[in-house]
């Protein structure tokens, strides 16, 4: 039977419990544990597939192709899992089966109730993540905070679930906000007070991370221990910091997993797997440093493009060297503007993935000038697709040549609707998504990086390619180095006379793992590497 470890969050949203599940996954399996994560969202939403990117963060995709919460990005990145659609639930799902099941008559006359037939679908799901995967732990994240209109039927869930399977075999972890003022004193008290709202709900945290500006002291520890019912060692310091990948280190430092691993029962075995720390001390310690553009219409201050950021930064892992990032707004580029001082010091320019209109002639200039200009240049999903619009534009000499989805009534739709998507009038849950293969041709930049002829990667769009331009997108120079098996969609474009301008139908992002840098991402930062070199 699966251990069960909770975790909730207090004061304010945003305090890193993500990362905290994350990292405690980690930690688990440095000493060969079996984990697996759920993250639990309480919003009406059926999954994260509508949600606009700038409000809620980048929409992450499992293989099974389940638009969730990037923090399902941080969990798989952390402990190298591949979760599926059953590691996120929101309460628009729970709800939405539930309701299911009271038409169906599945209820059997009874009145359909919060408690116990919302809990029960909770707890159920749950359950069976431990059944499918005979996974030893489970650790799953409550979004919110707590005290927030629309947990508690969550709380309550877990609550439930510690009696079910014996408080000895559960754990909660709340992580909570220390407050410093600006006169630098450090306070607990709205600590206190989401504690109290815990236990309020029946729940006494057995572990508290104090998401903290300052170091927290002995006296501070001490108070806490007694007014919330925590033994002091049991209280752990979750220290800002600028690298999130050193997390788990700061908390193995101060033997959390110990701490955990002693609470549940679970055979208190040293780490055996000590890549972690090799790559954080990479990470610290780079050989060089790379500059890439990241032209989009979201810029940075938002998670929009988190796992966009992560692969580069893995990318900068397996080349050893630093990459930073400079964020174009591509709405503010225009033709003829001085690039040369836009784009100065740049290594390599990226275009991510993205929906509609706003921005994307400026994503298209940015992309000639990568061209024109021999810069490295990585084109994900929608930028590949406006890499391929700047081919046919430029190259193959196709007047205002666009995909049908910015311009409808364009001479050239060199990128067009899917023929599965012409019917579809949802936007929830109907893309092309998740895990499909590709083909790779031999000598090409992409078999290059990948070194095998099948690869498989996850997708994420309505669009593609428009077959009728194939040949002559191929016969100006456009390398269509990744298709389909079936040969039906292209999925990687190259142009040939350039050093390293490949694009991507997928999302490679999504796969990139600081332990496992993603092939693609590792020769791009290379090839900015070798452009700022020469140069
Ligand atoms: N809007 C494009 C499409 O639907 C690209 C999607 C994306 O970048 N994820 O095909």
């Amino acid at each position: 039977m699966a251990r069960h470890i909770f975790v909730t969050g207090g004061v304010i949203s945003g305090i890193g419990k993500g990362i905290t599940t994350a990292s405690l996954g980690r930690l688990l399996i440095n000493r060969g544990f079996k984990v697996m994560a759920i993250k639990i969202d309480p919003y009406l939403n059926l999954d994260a597939g509508t949600m606009n990117p700038f409000e809620h963060g980048e929409v992450f995709v499992t293989r099974d192709g389940a638009e969730t919460d990037l923090d399902l990005g941080n969990y798989e990145r952390f402990t190298g899992i591949d979760l599926n659609q059953n590691s996120y639930i929101t309460s628009g799902s729970v709800y939405s089966e539930v309701i299911a099941k009271e038409r169906r008559g599945d209820y059997l006359g009874k009145t359909v109730q919060l408690i116990p037939h919302l809990t029960d679908e909770i707890k159920g799901r749950i359950y069976q993540m431990g059944r499918d995967n005979d996974a030893e732990v489970i650790i799953t994240e409550i979004g919110g905070t707590i005290g927030d209109f629309e947990t508690p039927p969550f709380v309550e869930a877990i609550r439930q679930m510690a009696v079910e399977v014996g408080r000895e075999n559960t754990l909660f972890i709340h992580v909570s906000l220390i407050y410093t003022l600006p006169n630098g004193e450090s306070k607990s008290k709205p600590t206190q007070h989401s504690i109290r709202t815990l236990q309020e709900y029946g729940i006494q945290p057995d572990l508290l991370i104090c998401r903290t500006s300052h170091p927290i002291e002995e006296g501070m520890r001490k108070k806490i221990s007694l007014l919330c019912g925590l033994q002091e060692e049991y209280i752990v310091e979750g220290l800002d910091t600028n690298l999130v990948d050193e997390i788990p280190l700061n908390f193995e430092r101060q033997g959390m997993a110990h701490l955990v691993i002693k609470k549940l029962g679970l055979e208190d075995r040293p780490p055996i797997n000590t890549e972690w720390a090799g790559m954080v001390e990479k990470l610290r310690r780079p050989k060089q440093s790379t500059r890439i553009a990241i032209v989009g219409k979201y810029v940075k201050g938002s998670d929009t493009y988190l796992s966009v950021q992560e692969a580069l930064k893995h990318g900068g892992i397996a080349n050893e060297s630093a990459v930073n990032i400079k964020w174009i707004d591509s709405e503010t580029l225009i033709d003829n503007q001085n690039f040369a001082e836009q784009f100065q010091g740049i290594g390599g320019i990226l275009v991510p993935g993205g929906f509609g209109v706003r921005g994307i002639e400026g994503m298209i200039i940015a992309i000639r000038y990568a061209h024109e200009n021999y810069i490295p240049f990585f084109g994900l999903c929608l930028g590949m697709q406006c890499m391929v619009i700047e081919f046919a534009r430029n190259v193959a000499n196709l007047k205002n040549a666009n995909s049908s989805e910015f311009d409808p009534e364009t001479p050239h739709p060199v990128i067009d609707l899917m023929l599965d998507q012409q019917d579809k009038s949802n936007l929830g849950g109907t893309m092309r998504l998740g895990l499909y293969p590709c083909v790779l041709k031999m000598n090409t930049k992409s078999y290059a990086a990948y070194g095998q002829p099948i690869i498989l990667e996850r997708h994420r769009h309505r669009y593609e390619l428009n077959n009728r331009y194939r040949d002559q997108l191929e016969s100006e120079g456009l390398c269509l180095s990744g298709l389909s098996p079936d040969d039906s969609l292209v999925e990687i474009a190259e142009v040939a006379d350039h050093p390293w301008m490949v694009g991507s139908q997928f999302h490679p992002e999504f796969q990139s793992k600081p332990l496992v840098p993603h092939p693609l991402f590792r020769d791009f930062i290379q090839a900015a590497l070798q452009y700022q070199q020469g140069r």
